[in-house]
């Protein structure tokens, strides 16, 4: 069951930048979140309720899946580990490439910070295509612990994200929906 009213607050706050970055796309600003300190212990609570119990540790993707992914994982009392664009994490990492629209990209994750077998949680603040998300759970794979759950503020129904990550056979919650 969705929090109603949490859903309510946040479309009121999230701002729509349309065509930013680029002509066509519709940006959720999520920065007017940390200029209301309850909203912001809302969302946690929220995402937490969704993992609690369910999950070994939170693998938060840059940089907006940080904002909230630590502060979920200190609440379920788990590790949080960081999964970055590629080049600015030390030696030793282990990374994956994946398929832009144009090109390629990857992103690495420190080796040894999440263990074999462990349930895994990989947060992001928006679902668009999947693309980034798929990779990061390919990178927890890699490293022999199970995707359980990935969440999300805000999920762009259109983009069908969703589809993309039911390959993982883990569970995918969005507070807030847009189509
Ligand atoms: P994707 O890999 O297509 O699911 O893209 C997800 C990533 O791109 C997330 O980290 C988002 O922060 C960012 N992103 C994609 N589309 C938007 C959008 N319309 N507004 C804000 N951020 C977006």
């Amino acid at each position: 069951m969705k929090n109603a009213q949490l859903i309510l607050d946040l479309e009121n706050t999230i701002e729509n930048i349309p065509d930013f970055p680029k002509p066509g796309i519709q940006f959720k600003d999520i920065t007017p979140i940390f200029l209301n300190p309850k909203l912001y212990e809302d969302v946690i609570a929220d995402l937490a309720n969704f993992s609690r119990g369910k999950v070994d540790a939170v693998c938060g993707i840059e940089s907006r899946g940080y904002l909230f992914g630590i502060a979920v994982a200190v609440a379920l009392e788990v590790p949080f580990v960081l999964i970055r664009k590629a080049g600015k994490l030390p030696p030793p990492f282990v990374g994956v490439k994946y398929d832009l629209e144009y090109g390629s990209a990857e992103i690495e994750m420190r080796t040894g910070q999440i263990k074999p077998g462990q349930r895994i949680l990989i947060h992001d603040d928006l679902l668009a295509t999947g693309g980034t998300t798929e990779a990061a759970a390919r990178l927890v794979e890699k490293q022999g612990a199970t995707v359980s759950q990935f969440s999300f503020l805000i999920g762009l129904q259109d983009l069908h994200g969703e589809e993309r990550l039911r390959q993982f056979d883990a569970d995918v919650y969005t507070i807030l929906d847009y189509k």
